[in-house]
Protein backbone atom coordinates (compact mmCIF):
# COMPACT_ATOMS: atom_id res chain seq x y z
CA UNK A 1 0.00 0.00 0.00
CA UNK A 2 1.47 3.28 -1.19
CA UNK A 3 -0.21 6.34 1.06
CA UNK A 4 -1.10 9.67 -1.01
CA UNK A 5 -1.22 12.77 1.28
CA UNK A 6 -3.88 14.33 -1.20
CA UNK A 7 -2.93 17.97 -2.71
CA UNK A 8 0.95 17.38 -2.61
CA UNK A 9 2.18 19.31 -5.28
CA UNK A 10 3.65 15.64 -6.31
CA UNK A 11 7.67 17.34 -6.57
CA UNK A 12 8.82 15.34 -3.48
CA UNK A 13 5.44 13.75 -2.45
CA UNK A 14 4.70 11.27 0.09
CA UNK A 15 6.30 7.83 0.47
CA UNK A 16 4.92 4.74 1.22
CA UNK A 17 3.78 3.43 4.69
CA UNK A 18 5.21 -0.26 3.83
CA UNK A 19 9.05 -1.18 2.92
CA UNK A 20 12.02 -1.41 5.08
CA UNK A 21 12.50 2.11 6.17
CA UNK A 22 9.58 5.80 5.63
CA UNK A 23 12.11 8.45 3.51
CA UNK A 24 11.51 12.07 2.90
CA UNK A 25 14.51 13.98 1.25
CA UNK A 26 14.55 17.26 -0.71
CA UNK A 27 17.06 18.20 -3.18
CA UNK A 28 18.17 21.12 -0.69
CA UNK A 29 21.25 21.63 1.87
CA UNK A 30 20.34 19.71 4.73
CA UNK A 31 20.54 21.13 8.49
CA UNK A 32 19.51 17.87 10.03
CA UNK A 33 19.48 14.44 8.84
CA UNK A 34 18.31 11.34 10.27
CA UNK A 35 18.90 7.81 8.72
CA UNK A 36 17.73 4.72 9.44
CA UNK A 37 16.42 6.08 12.76
CA UNK A 38 14.93 3.42 15.39
CA UNK A 39 14.16 4.25 19.04
CA UNK A 40 13.09 1.49 21.23
CA UNK A 41 12.30 2.36 24.33
CA UNK A 42 12.35 -0.42 27.05
CA UNK A 43 12.49 -4.36 26.25
CA UNK A 44 11.12 -7.23 25.96
CA UNK A 45 7.39 -7.15 25.45
CA UNK A 46 6.22 -4.50 26.55
CA UNK A 47 8.77 -2.33 24.43
CA UNK A 48 7.62 0.39 22.16
CA UNK A 49 9.41 0.76 18.85
CA UNK A 50 8.51 5.07 18.77
CA UNK A 51 10.94 5.30 16.02
CA UNK A 52 10.88 2.23 13.26
CA UNK A 53 13.56 3.43 10.47
CA UNK A 54 12.87 7.38 9.72
CA UNK A 55 15.19 8.83 7.08
CA UNK A 56 14.46 12.63 6.88
CA UNK A 57 16.73 15.91 5.34
CA UNK A 58 15.32 19.24 6.95
CA UNK A 59 16.17 21.47 4.98
CA UNK A 60 18.40 24.57 5.79
CA UNK A 61 16.46 27.92 5.87
CA UNK A 62 13.17 26.45 6.19
CA UNK A 63 10.41 25.73 8.61
CA UNK A 64 9.61 22.41 8.98
CA UNK A 65 6.16 21.20 10.75
CA UNK A 66 6.23 17.88 12.23
CA UNK A 67 2.58 15.89 12.61
CA UNK A 68 0.98 13.07 13.55
CA UNK A 69 -1.42 11.60 15.88
CA UNK A 70 -0.62 10.71 19.33
CA UNK A 71 2.18 8.79 19.53
CA UNK A 72 3.22 8.32 16.62
CA UNK A 73 7.07 9.61 17.37
CA UNK A 74 7.14 12.69 16.84
CA UNK A 75 8.25 14.06 19.94
CA UNK A 76 10.89 10.84 20.19
CA UNK A 77 12.21 12.62 16.22
CA UNK A 78 12.55 15.77 17.25
CA UNK A 79 14.48 14.85 20.97
CA UNK A 80 16.69 12.68 18.90
CA UNK A 81 17.49 14.75 16.31
CA UNK A 82 18.51 17.82 19.07
CA UNK A 83 20.30 15.44 20.73
CA UNK A 84 18.26 15.24 23.89
CA UNK A 85 17.59 11.83 23.48
CA UNK A 86 20.21 8.78 21.51
CA UNK A 87 18.77 6.55 18.91
CA UNK A 88 18.71 3.05 19.75
CA UNK A 89 19.77 2.25 15.69
CA UNK A 90 20.85 4.85 13.09
CA UNK A 91 22.43 8.35 12.70
CA UNK A 92 21.73 11.87 12.73
CA UNK A 93 23.11 14.74 11.52
CA UNK A 94 22.92 18.13 12.33
CA UNK A 95 24.94 20.96 10.49
CA UNK A 96 27.21 18.70 9.27
CA UNK A 97 28.27 16.67 12.41
CA UNK A 98 26.93 13.12 13.16
CA UNK A 99 25.87 13.23 16.43
CA UNK A 100 24.34 9.90 17.44
CA UNK A 101 28.09 8.50 18.28
CA UNK A 102 29.16 11.76 20.42
CA UNK A 103 30.25 11.74 23.17
CA UNK A 104 27.97 13.43 26.33
CA UNK A 105 30.61 16.31 26.83
CA UNK A 106 30.63 17.40 22.66
CA UNK A 107 26.74 16.82 22.55
CA UNK A 108 26.07 18.87 25.99
CA UNK A 109 28.41 22.01 24.35
CA UNK A 110 26.51 21.19 20.63
CA UNK A 111 23.58 21.45 22.36
CA UNK A 112 24.43 25.07 23.86
CA UNK A 113 25.98 26.47 20.87
CA UNK A 114 24.16 25.17 17.65
CA UNK A 115 20.21 24.38 18.94
CA UNK A 116 17.84 26.57 20.13
CA UNK A 117 14.79 25.12 21.50
CA UNK A 118 10.97 26.27 22.43
CA UNK A 119 9.12 24.39 24.66
CA UNK A 120 5.09 24.18 24.88
CA UNK A 121 6.15 25.77 29.06
CA UNK A 122 8.20 28.49 28.20
CA UNK A 123 10.48 27.48 30.88
CA UNK A 124 11.73 31.19 31.57
CA UNK A 125 13.74 31.64 34.89
CA UNK A 126 10.96 33.49 36.85
CA UNK A 127 13.78 35.51 38.71
CA UNK A 128 15.36 36.88 35.47
CA UNK A 129 13.98 39.87 33.17
CA UNK A 130 12.89 39.10 29.78
CA UNK A 131 16.52 40.29 28.48
CA UNK A 132 18.38 38.08 31.52
CA UNK A 133 16.04 35.38 30.11
CA UNK A 134 17.18 36.35 26.23
CA UNK A 135 21.09 36.39 26.98
CA UNK A 136 21.33 33.43 29.68
CA UNK A 137 22.29 30.74 27.50
CA UNK A 138 25.20 32.90 26.19
CA UNK A 139 25.91 33.92 29.32
CA UNK A 140 25.99 30.14 30.76
CA UNK A 141 28.20 29.40 27.46
CA UNK A 142 30.75 32.36 28.27
CA UNK A 143 30.08 33.63 24.88
CA UNK A 144 30.07 37.38 23.94
CA UNK A 145 26.29 38.62 22.82
CA UNK A 146 26.46 40.04 19.22
CA UNK A 147 24.14 43.57 20.16
CA UNK A 148 23.40 44.14 16.73
CA UNK A 149 21.97 40.52 16.04
CA UNK A 150 20.03 40.72 20.07
CA UNK A 151 18.40 44.27 19.06
CA UNK A 152 16.95 42.52 15.18
CA UNK A 153 15.80 39.60 17.23
CA UNK A 154 14.55 41.71 20.10
CA UNK A 155 12.73 44.21 17.83
CA UNK A 156 11.92 41.03 15.29
CA UNK A 157 10.06 39.55 18.20
CA UNK A 158 8.17 43.42 19.45
CA UNK A 159 10.07 42.95 23.03
CA UNK A 160 11.54 46.01 23.20
CA UNK A 161 9.31 47.59 25.86
CA UNK A 162 9.27 44.35 28.23
CA UNK A 163 13.04 43.90 28.32
CA UNK A 164 12.98 44.52 31.83
CA UNK A 165 9.80 42.98 32.57
CA UNK A 166 10.07 39.59 35.06
CA UNK A 167 7.96 36.77 33.17
CA UNK A 168 4.95 36.68 35.93
CA UNK A 169 4.72 40.43 34.35
CA UNK A 170 4.53 39.52 31.23
CA UNK A 171 1.10 37.49 29.23
CA UNK A 172 2.20 33.68 27.98
CA UNK A 173 2.19 35.07 24.50
CA UNK A 174 5.05 37.79 25.21
CA UNK A 175 6.76 34.59 27.53
CA UNK A 176 6.94 32.88 24.56
CA UNK A 177 8.03 35.50 22.50
CA UNK A 178 10.97 35.83 24.85
CA UNK A 179 11.46 32.15 25.16
CA UNK A 180 11.78 32.22 21.03
CA UNK A 181 13.91 35.75 21.51
CA UNK A 182 16.36 33.39 23.91
CA UNK A 183 16.24 30.27 21.19
CA UNK A 184 17.30 32.60 18.29
CA UNK A 185 19.78 35.07 20.22
CA UNK A 186 22.86 32.67 19.95
CA UNK A 187 22.31 31.86 16.49
CA UNK A 188 21.79 28.49 16.24
CA UNK A 189 22.34 26.45 13.32
CA UNK A 190 18.77 24.72 13.95
CA UNK A 191 15.86 25.58 16.56
CA UNK A 192 14.03 23.33 17.64
CA UNK A 193 10.29 24.16 18.84
CA UNK A 194 7.87 21.50 20.76
CA UNK A 195 4.41 22.31 20.35
CA UNK A 196 5.22 25.94 20.69
CA UNK A 197 1.39 26.94 20.98
CA UNK A 198 0.05 24.37 22.50
CA UNK A 199 -0.93 27.05 25.88
CA UNK A 200 -2.11 30.04 23.85
CA UNK A 201 -4.89 31.98 22.73
CA UNK A 202 -5.46 31.34 18.71
CA UNK A 203 -3.61 35.34 18.95
CA UNK A 204 -0.68 34.89 20.50
CA UNK A 205 -0.11 31.97 18.38
CA UNK A 206 -0.04 33.63 15.08
CA UNK A 207 2.15 36.23 16.70
CA UNK A 208 4.65 33.44 18.18
CA UNK A 209 3.81 31.26 14.78
CA UNK A 210 4.59 34.84 12.65
CA UNK A 211 7.62 35.46 14.13
CA UNK A 212 9.04 31.76 14.01
CA UNK A 213 8.23 31.57 9.91
CA UNK A 214 9.68 35.31 10.14
CA UNK A 215 13.07 34.22 11.96
CA UNK A 216 13.12 31.80 8.72
CA UNK A 217 12.33 34.48 6.13
CA UNK A 218 14.67 37.51 7.74
CA UNK A 219 17.29 36.12 9.72
CA UNK A 220 17.90 33.06 8.40
CA UNK A 221 17.32 30.65 11.18
CA UNK A 222 16.41 27.30 10.37
CA UNK A 223 13.07 25.59 12.78
CA UNK A 224 11.74 22.76 13.20
CA UNK A 225 8.43 23.02 15.14
CA UNK A 226 6.35 19.70 16.31
CA UNK A 227 2.73 20.30 16.05
CA UNK A 228 -0.83 18.69 15.64
CA UNK A 229 -2.62 22.12 14.78
CA UNK A 230 -3.41 22.35 10.89
CA UNK A 231 -3.21 26.46 11.58
CA UNK A 232 0.24 26.63 12.96
CA UNK A 233 1.43 23.71 10.39
CA UNK A 234 0.64 26.49 7.83
CA UNK A 235 3.34 28.50 8.63
CA UNK A 236 5.58 26.05 8.01
CA UNK A 237 7.63 25.69 3.92
CA UNK A 238 7.09 21.88 4.50
CA UNK A 239 4.98 19.47 6.66
CA UNK A 240 6.28 15.97 7.80
CA UNK A 241 3.28 13.30 9.05
CA UNK A 242 4.45 10.71 10.88
CA UNK A 243 2.35 7.26 11.84
CA UNK A 244 3.56 4.55 13.82
CA UNK A 245 7.46 6.08 14.20
CA UNK A 246 7.64 6.25 10.51
CA UNK A 247 7.61 9.52 7.71
CA UNK A 248 4.29 9.05 5.74
CA UNK A 249 3.68 11.48 3.88
CA UNK A 250 4.80 15.17 3.26
CA UNK A 251 3.64 18.34 2.04
CA UNK A 252 5.25 21.24 0.81
CA UNK A 253 4.04 25.11 0.79
CA UNK A 254 0.98 23.61 3.32
CA UNK A 255 -2.00 25.91 3.84
CA UNK A 256 -4.32 24.48 6.86
CA UNK A 257 -6.92 23.32 4.50
CA UNK A 258 -4.54 20.93 2.63
CA UNK A 259 -3.12 19.88 5.85
CA UNK A 260 -6.55 18.96 7.07
CA UNK A 261 -6.81 16.98 3.79
CA UNK A 262 -3.75 15.44 4.16
CA UNK A 263 -3.93 14.65 7.37
CA UNK A 264 -7.82 12.79 6.68
CA UNK A 265 -6.32 10.83 4.08
CA UNK A 266 -3.66 9.21 5.82
CA UNK A 267 -6.22 8.59 9.16
CA UNK A 268 -8.47 6.60 6.11
CA UNK A 269 -4.76 4.82 4.80
CA UNK A 270 -4.29 4.17 7.80
CA UNK A 271 -7.42 2.25 8.23
CA UNK A 272 -7.45 -0.10 5.32
P1 LIG B 1 4.16 11.92 19.97
O1 LIG B 1 5.11 13.03 20.27
O2 LIG B 1 3.83 11.78 18.52
O3 LIG B 1 2.91 11.95 20.81
P2 LIG B 1 6.13 10.28 21.30
O4 LIG B 1 7.39 10.45 20.54
O5 LIG B 1 5.96 11.05 22.57
O6 LIG B 1 4.89 10.54 20.33
O7 LIG B 1 5.93 8.74 21.68
C1 LIG B 1 6.04 7.69 20.72
C2 LIG B 1 5.82 6.38 21.44
O8 LIG B 1 6.89 6.16 22.34
C3 LIG B 1 4.55 6.35 22.27
O9 LIG B 1 4.01 5.02 22.22
C4 LIG B 1 5.04 6.66 23.66
O10 LIG B 1 4.20 6.10 24.64
C5 LIG B 1 6.42 6.02 23.66
N1 LIG B 1 7.35 6.71 24.55
C6 LIG B 1 7.77 7.99 24.44
N2 LIG B 1 8.66 8.29 25.40
C7 LIG B 1 8.81 7.16 26.15
C8 LIG B 1 9.60 6.83 27.29
N3 LIG B 1 10.43 7.70 27.86
N4 LIG B 1 9.47 5.58 27.78
C9 LIG B 1 8.66 4.68 27.21
N5 LIG B 1 7.89 4.92 26.12
C10 LIG B 1 7.96 6.14 25.60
Amino acid sequence: MTTQTDGTDGTDGTRGTDGAASTASTAGPAIATARALVKVYGDGPTAVRALDGVDVDLVRGELTAIMGPSGSGKSTLMHCLAGLDRPTSGTVEVDGEEISAMSERRLTRLRRTRVGFVFQAYNLIPTLTALENITLPLDIARRPVDRAHLEHVVDTLGLRDRLTHKPAELSGGQQQRVACARALVARPAVVFADEPTGNLDSTSSAEVLGFLRRSVDELGQSVVMVTHDPTSAGYAHRVLFLADGRVVGELRDPTPARVLDALGALRTAARQ
